[in-house]
Parts: structure tokens; C-alpha cells; sequence
């Protein structure tokens, strides 16, 4: 009878109970890399480029191995532009407001650095239908399409913003549209 009763209970439990989150995957509630807000403290006296640099080579993980290739590309703090950053790729310069002089805009802008200098129109239109599949099939793709609007602009923002926002989290078969930072 207790047997038969114990069972009667699990099974009510069993009912109320959520199911079981092993195996499924986990829900996806933020970003890998967050967008920094913008720093009104930091002023072009006490800015700091270089660290901003070193801060986004370790968050994204930028191979050791080319990060030569990427200390070349010189991070100017300046209000040379209205935006918050800009890249000038045939200078191989990036112009950026010191407020918003972080890690997630200088890997923002290395991303416009690899698609302009070190893609082809083949590459990049390779790209671009890819995208487009992992826009409705990869889950991280879809949460990041959810909470982001800027990636919608264009191609080129779209492959800034998927290496911007999931880093690492990108789908593999992207990742090599981003040569030298994987
Ligand atoms: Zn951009």
C-alpha cells in the first residue's frame, strides 16, 4: 500500500516539478560580451588606448600569434568623427571618442579592419549567405538578432556586430570570415 501510494506522490510531483534542464540547453539571457557603456570620465587627457587594446585582445581571445598584425593598426582617441568610433582602413587607423574608447568598440572596429583589408568580395559574399543561415538556426545568432538592431544596417555591420556581441560564441563555420582573430 505505502509502495503504491509513494508512487502516486512521485508521480503528482513529478507533474509540478519543472522538467529536468540536463541535456536541453541552457536559455540564453545575455550577451558573451555585453556593450560597455560609454565613459564620460575619460577625457583625451587620462585615455588610454593601449589598455583598451590589451583589454580586447584577452576579453576575445585575439591569438598571440597576431596580434603583431593588429598593434599595427593604430587606436587614435580624437572627435575627428561623429560617431563614436570611426575606421579609416586605408590608414589603418581607428579614430575613437575617448568616452567610448573600450574593448567591445576597438573589437568592433578590428572586425571592419579584417572584412575591408583581409577579405575578398568572394569571402565576403560567402559571408553574407551564411549569415543568413545562422540568422535562423544557431541560438545565440537568434538572441543576438533579438537584442540588436545595428546588425540589421548592413552586411558589414552584421559581421562587426556577430564578433562584437558572441566572440568566441560565433558559429564555427563564420569564424573564418574573420581572419587573424581566431
Ligand atoms: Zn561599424
Amino acid at each position: 500500500m505505502w509502495r503504491i501510494l509513494k508512487s502516486i506522490i512521485e508521480f503528482l510531483l513529478s507533474i509540478f516539478r519543472p522538467a529536468d534542464p540536463s541535456g536541453e540547453p541552457e536559455e540564453i539571457k545575455a550577451l558573451p560580451h555585453p556593450e560597455e557603456p560609454q565613459d564620460e570620465g575619460i577625457t583625451l587627457d587620462n585615455v588610454d588606448a593601449r589598455a583598451a587594446r590589451q583589454a580586447w585582445y584577452e576579453q576575445w581571445q585575439v591569438p598571440d600569434g597576431h596580434r603583431l598584425f593588429w598593434d599595427c593598426i593604430r587606436i587614435i582617441p580624437a572627435y575627428k568623427y561623429a560617431d563614436p568610433a570611426n575606421n579609416e582602413y586605408w590608414n589603418s587607423e581607428i579614430y575613437v571618442k575617448p568616452e567610448w574608447c573600450n574593448a567591445g568598440i576597438i573589437a568592433h572596429e578590428q572586425a571592419h579592419t579584417a572584412w575591408f583589408n583581409l577579405l575578398t568580395a568572394e569571402e565576403r559574399a560567402a559571408f553574407e549567405s551564411e549569415y543568413y543561415r545562422q540568422l535562423i538556426s544557431d541560438r545565440w545568432m537568434i538572441y543576438l538578432n533579438q537584442v540588436n538592431w545595428y546588425m540589421n544596417t548592413s552586411t558589414v555591420e552584421a559581421h562587426a556586430e556577430v564578433y562584437r556581441y558572441l566572440g568566441e560564441k560565433m558559429p564555427e563555420s563564420l569564424k573564418q570570415y574573420y581572419p587573424k582573430l581566431y
